[in-house]
C-alpha cells in the first residue's frame, strides 16, 4: 500500500505546497470516511483512493482531480453530502466527486455492441467535464489491478463492463496505455487459458527473434546517425488481446501474426518522420499497400504516425511507426497528454480549456484536409456530445436530443405510448411531463387506456417525432371530441380563476367571445381543443374582459404573434431570448404577459403552477426577425471575425451586436446577437459557423448564467 507521504513527494515534482496539502486533506477526509472499511484484499479501504491519485499523478492532474480521487467513492460508500465536499473543498471538487459517482450508480450490461457504444456516449454525455472520465478510468484501472480477490462471477462482470465500456472510452479519448492496460488485465479474467497460452507463446517467440530485432535496430539506426536524424528505435509488442483480436478477426494463426516484427521510431520533427520513411525505404523492400500516412491524416482520436510495413533482409516481414517524441506522448495518453506536458504555462489552468486545447490541436493538424469538416464534427460529438442517453425500464437506452421531456421519450419508444401517457415517473419518482430529463436517468411511462393527447404538451415536446404526432393526433380529431376537450381545458383554467362558464350571463359570454374574434362558445372550444388557443390564455382574456367592460382594450400588436393572446400585453423575456420554433410558455406578470422559452431556468420553481403559468404557442408564419444570442469559441487568427461575419450575412442574417474576450493564449469568445425570423433559420446558421475554419464551438446561449460563464459546453 502506497503512503500518502510517497505521494505528497511525487507531487512535490508539479505542484505547489498549498495545492499539495489540498490533496493531503482530501486524504485526511477520506481516511475518517472510509474508516473501519477494508477492501476484500485485506487493506484498508484508503489504500484505494490514494493508490487512483498516484495513477492520476503520473499523468500530472491538478489538485482537483487529485483530491477528487481521494474522495471518488465517499459519496456513494459513506454517505457524504456533495454540500458537505463542495464547503470543505471547492465546488470544483464537489462536482468531480459527483460525476464519478452517478457513473458508479449505472447498471452496466450490454447485450448487444450498439448498446455497449449507446453505453460509451451516455458516459461521455454524463461527464460535463473531462476530468471525471480520466478520475474513472483510473479508479477502473486500480480496480482491475486488484480484481483477484473478488468473487470469481464478479469478476467476469466487473471484466466484461471494462472490455465493453471503459476500455474502449480510454481509446477514444486517446489514452491507450490505460486502454491497452484494461484489455489485457479483462481478457485475462475472462478467458483464463486462452491468455495463459498466448502469453507462454508470445515470450517464446520473442526470445527467438531477440537477435534478429537487435540486427534490425542497430542497422537502422546507424544509417539514421550517418543521415544526421536524431532518433531512436526500439522493438515494440503488440499487448496480448490485440493479438487474440487479430488472431479472431483476420482467421490468422498465432505463428503468422508473431512472424512479423515491430518497430516504434522516434525523432524530433515530422520532417525528420518523412526523412526516416525514406531511410527504411532504402534499407528495406516496402511491402505495397502496407504505408500510411497517420501524419496528415490523424486517426480520429489525434493518433498520429506514419505506419509502415517492409521484408527484413532474411525475408520476415518488419512493421514500422515513426513518430515525433509529442505524437507518442499523444498516442500513448491522449487527451492526458495535455497536463504531463502543458502544465506550468499558467494560462490553462482551466481543464476545459485543456480538452478544448486537444480538440484545437487535433483541428490544428487537419488545417489543410478537405474533408477535415467532417472529422471535426465526429472530434467534437465524441466527447461533448449533444444528445441525452435514458434508460427505458427494461435497461435499453433511448437517444434523444437535449432538453427532451418524457413525453419526447414515450413518443420515441412507441407512438401509442405517447398517446396513452399519463404520467411519468424518472428514476422512480413521480415527476411533471414537462422537466427536461438528463443522461443516465432511468424513464417510466404510466399510460391510461384512453388517449390523454394535449395540446398543451406541444410547448414541452421538443423531438419533431412527438411534435408531429401529437398534431396528427390533434387535428385527426373529430369535432365533437375537439369541443369535449375544449371545455375541459377552459373550465379547468376558468375554476382557477374561480370563474364558471356556465354563470357567465349571455351578453357577458358574447362580448366576451366578440373580443377574442370567435364567432361562437363552439368554435373556441373547438380552437381550444385543437391546440390552437391556450385554455389558461382564454380564461385570462375573458376574465379581464369581464373585469374592464367598456374600457379601452391595451393591447401591443405582439400579442398577435402568440397564438391566442389577443387583447393581453405581451413581452418577450430578455433572460432566455425566445424565437419562434421554441417552445415557450407564458407567465403572468403586472407587466402583462411575459414570453419565456419552456427550457429558462427563471421559470422553473413556477412552471407547475397553472395560476401562473401556462404553455402558449406561437402564429405560424412569421415575418419579423427576433434577437438571439450565440456564443462562439475559436482560435484567434487573423481574418477569423471578418470570415465569420461573410458567412452570417450570405445566410442573410444580421448582426446586432459583437463582444469579444480573450480567453487564454490563442482562444477567444465571442458573443453575438444575431436578428433570425426563427430556429430553423438560427439551426442552419451554426451549422455553418461550426463548419469554419478555427472555430471551435458555437452555441445558442440560453440563460444569463451562459451569457457569461466560459465554458466549453
Ligand atoms: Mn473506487
Amino acid at each position: 500500500m502506497e503512503s500518502i507521504d510517497a505521494l505528497s513527494e511525487k507531487l512535490s515534482d508539479y505542484l505547489d505546497s498549498g495545492q499539495i496539502e489540498q490533496v493531503n486533506k482530501a486524504f485526511e477526509f477520506a481516511s475518517e470516511a472510509h474508516s473501519g472499511q477494508f477492501r476484500t484484499s485485506g487493506d484498508p479501504y484508503v489504500s484505494h483512493p490514494i493508490a487512483v491519485a498516484s495513477i492520476l499523478s503520473s499523468y500530472h492532474m491538478d489538485e482537483d482531480s487529485l483530491s477528487a480521487a481521494m474522495l471518488h467513492d465517499v459519496i456513494e460508500d459513506c454517505g457524504v453530502p456533495k454540500s458537505v465536499i463542495e464547503k470543505e473543498f471547492n465546488k470544483n471538487v464537489a462536482n468531480l466527486v459527483d460525476g464519478v459517482s452517478k457513473l458508479d450508480q449505472l447498471k452496466i450490461s450490454s447485450k448487444t455492441e450498439a448498446h455497449a457504444e449507446n453505453f460509451q456516449k451516455m458516459i461521455l454525455a454524463m461527464a460535463k467535464d473531462i476530468r471525471v472520465i480520466v478520475v474513472k478510468l483510473a479508479d477502473r484501472l486500480h480496480n482491475m489491478r486488484t480484481i483477484e480477490y473478488l468473487d470469481k462471477e464478479k469478476q467476469k462482470l466487473k471484466a466484461r463492463e471494462t472490455l465493453e465500456i471503459y476500455a474502449p472510452i480510454a481509446h477514444r479519448i486517446g489514452m491507450n496505455t490505460v486502454y491497452r492496460e484494461l484489455e489485457d488485465r479483462s481478457f485475462k479474467v475472462l478467458y483464463p487459458t486462452r491468455y495463459r497460452r498466448l502469453r507462454v507463446a508470445t515470450k517464446k517467440s520473442r526470445g527467438s527473434q531477440k537477435r534478429l530485432l537487435k540486427k534490425i535496430k542497430r542497422t537502422l539506426e546507424k544509417k539514421l546517425v550517418d543521415q544526421g536524424i536524431p532518433a531512436y528505435v526500439e522493438g515494440r509488442e503488440k499487448h496480448t488481446y490485440s493479438i487474440y483480436k487479430k488472431m479472431k478477426e483476420s482467421r490468422r494463426a498465432f505463428d503468422e501474426i508473431m512472424d512479423v516484427v515491430a518497430f516504434k521510431v522516434i525523432v524530433d520533427s515530422p520532417d525528420n518522420c518523412y526523412k526516416t520513411l525514406g531511410v527504411i525505404h532504402s534499407i528495406f523492400k516496402p511491402i505495397e499497400g502496407r504505408f500510411k500516412d497517420f501524419i496528415s491524416i490523424p486517426k480520429s482520436n489525434g493518433y498520429q504516425s506514419i505506419h509502415t510495413g517492409v521484408v527484413g533482409l532474411d525475408g520476415q516481414p518488419i512493421e514500422f511507426q515513426i513518430k515525433t517524441e509529442e505524437m507518442n506522448e499523444m498516442a500513448e495518453n491522449g487527451i492526458a497528454s495535455h497536463w504531463i506536458y502543458k502544465m506550468g504555462e499558467g494560462t490553462e489552468s482551466n481543464p476545459q480549456q485543456k480538452a478544448r486545447r486537444w480538440v484545437a490541436d487535433l483541428l490544428e493538424m487537419r488545417d489543410n484536409l478537405e474533408s477535415s469538416e467532417e472529422f471535426i464534427e465526429s472530434v467534437k460529438t465524441d466527447i461533448f456530445p449533444d444528445e441525452i442517453y435514458v434508460f427505458t425500464p427494461e435497461g435499453e437506452i433511448i437517444q434523444l436530443v437535449a432538453g427532451s421531456t418524457a413525453i419526447d421519450f414515450a413518443y420515441s419508444v412507441h407512438t401509442d405510448i405517447g398517446h396513452h401517457c399519463r404520467a411519468c415517473r424518472i428514476n422512480r419518482k413521480l415527476a411533471p411531463l414537462s422537466v427536461p430529463l438528463e443522461s443516465g436517468q432511468t424513464v417510466e411511462i404510466l399510460r391510461d387506456k384512453i388517449p390523454q393527447t394535449s395540446p398543451a404538451w406541444l410547448n414541452f415536446a421538443v423531438s419533431s417525432r412527438a411534435r408531429n404526432s401529437i398534431r396528427t393526433y390533434l387535428s385527426n380529431l373529430k369535432i365533437s371530441e375537439a369541443r369535449k376537450l375544449g371545455k375541459k381545458l377552459l373550465d379547468q383554467s376558468l375554476g382557477h380563476q374561480n370563474v364558471k362558464l356556465r354563470h357567465l350571463k349571455k351578453d357577458e359570454l358574447k362580448e366576451a367571445l366578440d373580443a377574442l374574434g370567435v364567432k361562437s362558445l363552439n368554435s373556441l372550444l373547438e380552437e381550444i381543443g385543437l391546440g390552437k388557443r391556450v385554455g389558461n390564455v382564454v380564461a385570462r382574456q375573458m376574465i379581464s374582459f369581464l373585469d374592464k367592460e367598456g374600457e379601452e382594450k391595451s393591447s401591443n400588436n405582439l400579442s398577435l404573434e402568440i397564438t391566442g393572446t389577443e387583447g393581453l400585453v405581451v413581452n418577450y423575456a430578455t433572460c432566455c431570448k425566445p424565437i419562434p420554433g421554441d417552445s415557450v410558455i407564458g407567465h403572468f406578470t403586472t407587466n402583462g404577459l411575459v414570453v419565456h422559452q419552456e427550457r429558462c431556468k427563471n421559470i422553473l420553481s413556477i412552471r407547475e403552477d397553472p395560476s401562473q403559468c401556462f404553455p402558449v404557442n406561437w402564429h405560424e408564419e412569421l415575418q419579423r426577425e427576433f434577437s438571439t444570442d450565440v456564443k462562439i469559441l475559436a482560435s484567434d487568427e487573423p481574418g477569423l471575425l471578418a470570415t465569420m461575419a461573410a458567412a452570417i450575412t450570405n445566410a442573410s442574417t444580421n448582426i446586432e451586436s459583437i463582444h469579444t474576450q480573450e480567453l487564454d493564449q490563442g482562444h477567444i469568445e465571442f458573443i453575438l446577437t444575431l436578428q433570425v425570423k426563427g430556429r430553423d433559420q438560427l439551426a442552419i446558421l451554426i451549422r455553418k459557423l461550426r463548419k469554419l475554419k478555427n472555430i471551435l464551438s458555437v452555441q445558442r446561449i440560453h440563460d444569463q448564467e451562459m451569457r457569461e460563464a466560459q465554458t466549453l459546453h
